[in-house]
């Protein structure tokens, strides 16, 4: 490409919201732009590095024989309704009516569309397993669209959907996916670890997510230091916890606190470890048409997870409360306890199950109860509802840490979820009607290439990888007017172009700090410097990632670039 002919409109600009490294330098280098909110259109650049990761996707789904279709964008509402998610998917799917009042949505996922296309296609377990996959444009009308291409309403993915005749096939093809999409990330140079995820309301036996490591993730994972474990914190698991501190044995008894709420000033007030209190934490479960007040109880040291107290109820998520909301109903919020509470549902953290020597609310103002033995509470709902916190011991009996990742894909065991709603059965050996045990693997191809720019960037600009690179080389002609210089450069860009390497022939006017910062902001891994010593016989190679210059001599400048390459 000529740049002298390229649309590459760069700019010392950042989006005013841009707080990420990936927003402001594909918005700055000209690789998007924003349309509207969530919105973005792929320049050229843009486009060519979303086709590289879409490549390196192909190659490796091809290679353990999945294969690529293309679904409709437009979905018809009815198949949402037959699967139930119509309702519980929210404001985030974006619906709409055709001129002749047919409802629709457009597809922020496609398993109802998948189970529609192999139903009553595939009906025998001789015709299984498959698994169909495509990388569409998906739209979900996101509460809070931030970070560019990170967090938009409409972007890429690439999603897949297996199908098979029994659970053990599945778990095949799940590890199959699964180092195939670590294949990828490998390809497009991207540092990751595979988590165990929540599988939340989808159900499902086991979920995992891709996690590229940055500390711009907005998901926060905990990983062992001994052992491979790593988790989501909403799935993240413990070894139980063992309190060595010394029990602060009393008597059961009701205790004046006069206006002591806090963990801080309870622990302080009787001397003992907050692990010996119990926490109240009061949110409203949102359910798919209703809601309710509950109170969670957890040991005084450990924090409610969200995720893991919304799963405990089958709720749909967990919002915060307002205080005057508590006492409308009788809570007395500081002093909120488990024991004899009737006002509304409860949830202990199985950590408090059969704990002695505990203190906690006594539902009335400025009085807590201590002695108390949980015990009591056997009959009571039960659930893991804690967030690991760093240092906390893995089951391995390593330490946990926090890491922040960006989840770049999520691979999901479905089962039947989809399956049977939408009557999507086969036949198995014994000629027995079955619906289809089912995968699910998405992939989020343009968040994709906002990761490798999070991954890869300096004050400069963008880093682009050799397989993400829009173009490899740019050889760039300091002084148009110099013919030597040109005429090399002509030949250079001629030769490597005609052995497919992909050059950028930068033959603009502009001066050669100009066009340097500029390449340094687009980020192309090689530049070839052709300047005023070339009169000596030389030019230069700058290395984009070290920011190097080496001398090369001009009559072997082809080969050294090839070699490179
Ligand atoms: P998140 O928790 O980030 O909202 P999700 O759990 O909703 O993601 P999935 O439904 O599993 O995501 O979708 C599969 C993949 O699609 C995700 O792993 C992610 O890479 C990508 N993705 C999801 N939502 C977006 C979005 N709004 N913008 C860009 N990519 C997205
Ligand atoms: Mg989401």
């Amino acid at each position: 490409m000529r740049r002298s002919k390229a649309f590459i409109p760069t700019s010392k600009e950042a989006p005013s919201d841009a707080q990420l490294a990936s927003h402001i330098f594909l918005a700055r280098a000209g690789f998007t732009s924003q349309v509207a909110s969530g919105l973005y259109n792929y320049l050229p650049l843009g486009k060519r590095v979303i086709k590289k990761i879409e490549n390196i996707i192909n190659e490796e789904m091809e290679a353990i024989d999945a294969q690529e279709l293309e679904l409709s964008f437009v979905t018809p509402s009815d198949l949402w309704k037959e699967s139930g998610r119509f309702d519980k998917f929210g404001s985030e799917l974006l619906r709409f009516k055709d001129r002749k009042n047919n409802d629709f949505v457009l597809g922020p996922t496609h398993e109802e569309m998948m189970v529609n296309v192999v139903r009553d296609k595939i009906t025998s377990y001789k015709q299984l397993p498959i698994n169909l996959y495509q990388i569409k444009t998906k739209f979900r009308d996101e509460a809070r669209p931030r970070f560019g291409l990170m967090r938009g309403r409409e972007f890429i993915m690439k999603d897949a959907y297996s199908f098979h005749s029994s659970a053990e096939d599945l778990d095949r093809e799940f590890n199959a996916v699964e180092n195939a999409y670590k294949k990828i990330l490998t390809r497009l140079g991207l540092e990751f670890r595979v988590v165990e995820a929540d599988s939340g309301a989808i159900g499902g036996s086991g979920s995992k997510e891709l996690m590229v490591i940055s500390d711009s993730g907005e998901d926060t994972i905990a990983i062992c230091d001994t052992c491979e474990y790593g988790a989501n914190v909403e799935a993240a698991v413990r070894q139980n916890v063992e309190i060595s501190s010394e029990a602060p044995e009393a008597e059961f008894n009701k205790f004046k606190t006069p206006n002591i709420k806090t963990m801080d000033e309870l622990s302080e007030f009787f001397s003992v470890d907050k692990a010996y209190l119990v926490k109240s934490v009061a949110a409203r479960a949102m359910y798919d048409d209703s809601d309710e007040i509950v109170l969670f109880f957890l040991r005084g040291d450990d924090n409610l997870q969200d995720v893991k107290a919304a799963n405990s109820l089958g709720a749909n998520e967990i919002v915060e409360i307002a205080e005057s909301d508590l006492e409308k109903v009788g809570l007395v919020s500081g002093f909120m306890g488990p024991l004899d509470m009737d006002k509304v549902k409860i949830v202990l953290d199985n950590s408090l199950k059969d704990a002695k020597n505990m203190i906690c609310g006594a539902n009335e103002s400025d009085f807590h109860y201590v002695g108390v033995d949980m015990s009591v509470m056997s009959e009571a709902n039960f659930a893991d509802i804690y967030e690991v916190k760093e240092g906390d011991t893995c089951r391995c009996g390593g330490k946990l840490f926090y890491k922040k990742g960006i989840e770049v894909g999520h691979i999901f065991k479905l089962g039947t979820t989809y399956s049977a709603p939408l009557k999507a059965n086969f036949l198995d050996e014994q000629g027995r009607s079955q619906p289809f045990i089912m995968g699910t693997y998405g992939m989020g191809v343009s968040r994709l290439m906002a990761s490798v720019v999070e991954q890869h960037h300096d004050d400069k600009g963008c880093i682009w990888t050799k397989s993400t690179a829009p173009y490899l080389v740019n050889i760039m002609i300091s002084n148009i007017k110099d013919s030597d210089q040109v005429a090399l450069g002509e030949k250079l860009y001629e030769e490597l172009k005609n052995n497919g390497v992909e050059v950028v022939l930068d033959d603009r006017k502009d001066r050669f700090g100009f066009k340097m910062k500029d390449a340094e902001l687009i980020g192309f891994p090689y530049t070839v410097i052709i300047g005023k010593e070339l009169a000596n016989g030389n030019v230069q190679i700058y290395t984009r990632s070290t920011c190097e210059k080496m001398d090369v001599s001009s009559s072997n400048i082809y080969n050294k670039v090839m070699e490179l390459v």
